[in-house]
């Protein structure tokens, strides 16, 4: 009677699967009787039930399809020891921006400073004041570690200190929510049809309102909506004046909303907060580096918004969370929204915020590598680009220096661009998303775009100190 083919794959499949060595057999194994001594019994079977993990799933898909492929104790014991001394193989890892994104959301969006990261360091390693007062002995609020600092970065007078106050929540996306839950729960917010945007990532101005219990009251057009509108959509049920950044687009053409101004000078007529959300959090224009009419967050706050919202890890070069900077009678209500609790912010977070305000302070976020990578002359990256094509040996690869432009990304200063140069890089025998894919899976993972059929590696993202590993990738192709 003949065997059923797809049985005797199996049968095959179990035989192989019970010749593997045990994990004491390996542990007996003379390849890693130093490593036990050396990095202890328990981080040798770690990595021991990982590598035999890996061959069973090499087996179950096939890739070792009969016995005599199946490695032997010593190969397996010497992988073992490799992925010893290579340390744990982590999910999030470290990888190398080529794409010319300054703010990539898929890539973490702005890098830390190092003094951020010293600071950091600093409180985690043991315990910290995070919700006590150090003079009185009592409990504090965790926002007492960036409010004092946010609005001296913010420009407010020391006479008007005391009008404002600050909350720190985990991005933009919660403050803006948490904001309009706040203050305008069951009643009515006004916003222009021509800011009901998406930002990315689900977050859609109408949704975001009607979870928070707030009811849209859309006023003017998708290209054109007057201070007037929205004094004809105020009434008794409106809570808010919104305002929102059109951060990620632009409409050009027949066009007009109105200025900050003109909104405030509303707001204050109608009795009814203005609450913008800013989204980028720009301490200083960009435009002399090519990012022309990106407004402040400053700004917002001298033309008299009564609250406003922004990201950490946009344009002010922080970590991940969300500002909310406002009038201190609205901020104390937000403060008693149970919400605050569910969205409140680590005391990594605040370490890293408050070093990264700090550089403010101090020298005008000039030393940020975001303001780094912003301000890096084109004729720079050329050099580094021209340094990296000329170390190339490999005979498979065509790689030349190309003028690109570099963009800001993460949903901010959509028409920007950054004049920049790229390696650009073609393969003998690979197509260029091969290629790609080839980059993204080295060893540190490089990500880099496409464009015509060539792969870019756009050296404005890339730290100075990691030319070389990129040029080591490459020359490896
Ligand atoms: C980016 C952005 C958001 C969302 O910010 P996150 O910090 O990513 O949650 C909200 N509003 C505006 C205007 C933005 O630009």
């Amino acid at each position: 009677m003949a065997v059923d083919p797809m049985e005797r794959t199996e049968q095959a499949r179990e035989l192989m699967y019970s010749r593997l060595p045990s994990v004491n057999e390996l542990l007996r194994a003379p390849e890693l009787r130093g490593d036990v001594d050396a990095y202890g019994h328990d981080r040798v079977v770690v990595a021991i039930r990982e590598q035999l993990q890996g061959v069973r799933r090499q087996i179950a898909s096939g890739e070792i399809a009969s016995e005599g492929l199946q490695p032997a104790i010593g190969s397996i014991a010497q992988h073992v020891r490799e992925l010893i001394r290579r340390g744990p193989e982590y999910s999030l890892k470290p990888v190398i921006n080529a794409t010319g994104v300054v703010l990539h959301t898929n890539l973490g969006r702005a890098p830390l400073s190092e003094a951020a990261l010293a600071h950091v360091v600093e409180v985690a390693r043991d315990y910290c004041n995070l919700e006590l007062d150090l003079e009185s002995g009592e409990r504090s609020k965790r926002d007492v570690h960036a409010e004092r600092l946010v609005l001296r970065v913010l420009g407010i007078a020391e006479e008007e200190i005391g009008r404002w106050s600050v909350t720190v929540v985990n991005n933009c996306a919660a403050a803006t929510f948490l904001a309009l839950n706040t203050l305008a729960e069951r009643r009515e917010v006004v916003v222009s049809r021509g800011e009901l945007v998406e930002i990315g990532g689900g977050f859609r101005i109408p949704e975001i309102l009607e979870k928070s219990g707030a009811i849209l009251r859309e006023v003017g057009t998708t290209n054109r909506t007057r201070a007037a509108d929205y004094e004809l959509a105020v009434t008794e049920q409106t809570a808010l004046l919104l305002r929102v950044h059109q951060s990620n687009f632009s409409i050009e053409g027949f066009a007009e909303r109105p200025s900050l101004a003109e909104l405030v000078e509303l707001a204050k007529t109608m009795g009814v907060p203005l609450f913008e959300d800013q989204g980028t959090g720009l301490i200083e224009r960009l435009d002399e580096l090519g990012v022309a009419g990106e407004p402040t967050l400053p700004e917002s706050i001298a033309a008299g918004v009564d609250l406003v919202a922004a990201s950490g890890d946009k344009l002010l070069g922080g970590p991940q969370c969300g500002l909310l900077v406002g009038r201190a009678d609205l901020i104390a209500r937000i403060r008693k929204n149970p919400l605050l609790r569910a969205f409140r912010v680590d005391k990594l977070t605040y370490a890293a915020l408050e070093a990264t305000l700090f550089e403010y302070v101090v020298g005008g976020g000039e030393s940020l590598p975001l303001m780094k990578i912003l301000s890096a002359p084109a004729d720079e990256i050329e050099k580094r680009c021209c340094a990296i094509v000329e170390s190339i040996h490999s005979a498979n690869l065509i790689a030349v220096v190309v003028p690109v432009e570099s963009m800001i990304g993460g949903g901010t200063a959509p028409s920007a661009r950054l004049k920049s140069y790229a390696v650009s890089v073609r393969h003998a025998e690979l197509g260029a998303g091969d290629l790609q894919k080839k980059l993204r899976c080295s060893d540190p993972p490089v990500i880099a775009r496409i464009a015509e059929e060539a792969v870019l590696v756009d050296l404005r993202t890339v730290p100075v100190e990691m030319d070389e590993a990129v040029a080591r990738v490459l020359e490896r192709l």
